[in-house]
């Protein structure tokens, strides 16, 4: 089924109730993937679960009209990455892989040696619809604006733990630290290009609730750190015991 087109809609999907479409989707639809009336697609929209739904065509309209619930809504995982901003196009490939890799919220965090702007996060979240389209993901995730890190560290929810990739010290392994841990909801934090000040070190170290990993002897490009650290996070905290949605 992996074959069949999947769209992320907003609309609520129940059985023959027609959701009719925006014209970029309708355009995709149409003229993109050249799909005619009656053509079968997947849709979802993060909380009715994925529906088959049959391709509906007026003109230059297109609309889906839900025959069949195929998967029922699962909750993702609590997991929150905050990062760094850094260049625009690196930026764009940390929030596609953090889609994939599971991120329910991505919440950007200006760091004194921060180089970017700011970052749009409406841009972020039709980046991340498409990437959870692609991945199979039955929900999108949420991307925030920016905040400066000592804010996002304020309005934490303290009862989970938020691993801070630390390359400036003597942090214990990831792996180590999460041997043994449960499937919680937990965060990630991964600096700049040039890394976190001695001042913010020092204010993550006195966080009780902020751990500091180490991704091993060499310095990881941010990008590279956020996609090492989820991956140990979901093969050994997360879903990666699941197998992948045949579809
Ligand atoms: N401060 C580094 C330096 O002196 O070159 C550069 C920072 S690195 C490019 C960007 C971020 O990736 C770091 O702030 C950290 O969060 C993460 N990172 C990179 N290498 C790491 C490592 N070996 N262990 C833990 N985190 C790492």
């Amino acid at each position: 089924m992996s074959h069949v087109a999947r769209l992320f809609v907003d609309a609520d999907l129940s059985q023959g109730a027609l959701v009719p479409l925006e014209e970029g989707q309708s355009k995709y639809l149409l003229r993109v993937m050249r799909l005619e009336a009656g053509a079968i697609l997947r849709a979802f929209n993060g909380r009715d679960g994925e529906w088959l739904c049959r391709l509906q065509v007026n003109g230059k309209k297109a609309a889906l009209e839900p025959t069949e619930q195929v998967r029922p809504q699962e909750a993702g995982l609590d997991l929150t990455l905050l990062f760094a901003p850094i260049k625009k196009t690196r930026t764009d490939f940390i929030v596609e892989k953090a889609s994939e890799l599971g991120v329910r919220t991505i919440q950007p965090v200006i760091t004194e040696y921060t180089q970017t702007s700011r970052v749009r996060a409406d841009r972020l979240q039709s980046l991340v619809i498409e990437a959870a389209e692609q991945t199979e993901r039955m929900d999108i995730p949420e991307v925030c604006n920016d905040l400066p890190l000592g804010k996002a560290l304020a309005a934490w929810d303290r009862s989970k733990p938020l691993y801070y990739c630390d390359e400036g010290s003597a942090a214990r392994p990831m792996v180590e630290v999460l041997k043994g841990d449960l499937p919680q909801a937990a965060g990630l934090l991964v600096g700049p290009e040039g890394g976190f000040s001695p001042r913010e070190r020092e204010m993550l170290r006195a966080l009780e609730f902020v751990i500091s990993v180490t991704l091993g002897p060499r310095i990881l490009r941010a990008e590279t750190a956020v996609v090492s650290a989820l991956t140990l996070w979901q093969a050994l905290v997360g879903d990666w015991d699941k197998g992948p949605y045949l579809a």
